[in-house]
């Protein structure tokens, strides 16, 4: 059994606390293989770009496999303080995959923090085994919540088997995020919002949304730009510019606390956050 490596509390998580940035690390373990949405700016031979940088391919591990890599990190990296599930695809597309990881690490790491980063669809019915496992941190992909727009983000979603398809698949996916984020707030675990901007479709919208998450409750948001990626829908439309995030994020934040220094990570990322030119708050 390894040792804790840092003690749990509140500020150790260099995602979540700006300040926890140089001190802490974080290990991202890839168990995650399939996906239960198509978000139009997806391909699947990637990781999956709500959390990650898209253009990246990683393996994938068992839960067995992702936690004895932990512990080989945990010997060699010993400033690691989060173990998070953040793709290659949707961590709870099947949630027995990430849910067994959670339980190996536990039994060997009871004081180190994990975390799950997930678009929210199936969430929901794995709160009560997040909490038990005192999974702290949760991060949901929400990228509107007009479902005009959501439909034009999310062609399908996929529920037991059935695919849904258009405003069916918009307000199923809207209405299932929000009510997910409301459970995982009462259940006191810290909710984190990613939003992926996409110029010409919900960047409008963004101000309105945050104003809606900040009613929620959400601990923080961070807004990715798009990055067009060859072979998906989204692939014709420009980047957000760096002084349109700004703007965005200015317009957030009186609703909800920002994130200014995420770097993409690959969904098997380990270390330290890599230094960023914006890394405030
Ligand atoms: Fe791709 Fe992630 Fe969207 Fe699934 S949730 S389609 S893996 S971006
Ligand atoms: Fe943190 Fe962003 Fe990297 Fe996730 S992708 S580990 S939120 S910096």
């Amino acid at each position: 059994m390894s040792s804790a490596i840092v003690p749990t509390q509140q500020k150790i998580h260099p995602c979540f606390y700006a300040g926890a940035k140089g001190k802490y690390g974080r290990v991202h373990l890839p168990v995650a293989a399939s996906c239960n949405i198509q978000c139009a700016y997806c391909r699947r031979d990637h990781d999956c770009p709500n959390e990650n940088r898209p253009g990246v391919c990683t393996g994938v591990l068992s839960p067995e496999e992702a936690s004895e890599r932990l512990e080989q990190v945990l010997r060699e990296t010993p400033h690691i303080s989060v173990a998070a599930v953040a793709g290659p695809g949707d961590a709870f597309c099947d949630p027995e995959c990430t849910l067994k990881t959670f339980e190996l690490i536990r039994r060997k790491n009871p004081d180190i923090a994990l975390c799950v980063s997930t678009n929210g669809l199936n969430v929901m019915g794995s709160i009560p085994h997040l909490s038990a496992l005192n999974v702290g941190y949760v991060t949901i992909t929400v990228n509107a919540i007009d479902p005009f727009i959501g439909a034009r983000l999310h062609p399908w979603i996929s529920i037991a088997g059935r695919i849904f398809r258009g405003m069916e698949a918009a307000h199923g996916l809207i209405s299932t995020q929000l009510e997910a984020i409301g459970r995982l707030k009462a259940a006191g675990i810290i909710v984190k919002i990613n939003t992926v901007v996409v110029p010409g479709i919900n960047e409008h919208h963004l101000p309105f949304l945050a104003k809606n998450l900040g009613n929620l409750q959400v601990d923080l948001m961070n807004f990715l730009p798009l990055i067009p990626l060859a072979g998906t829908e989204m692939a014709g439309i420009a980047a957000p510019s760096e002084e349109k995030m700004r703007w965005l994020r200015q317009r957030a934040s009186p609703y909800v606390r920002q994130m200014h220094h995420c770097t993409r990570c690959r969904s098997d990322a380990v270390g330290y956050l890599p230094i960023t030119q914006d890394a405030i708050s």
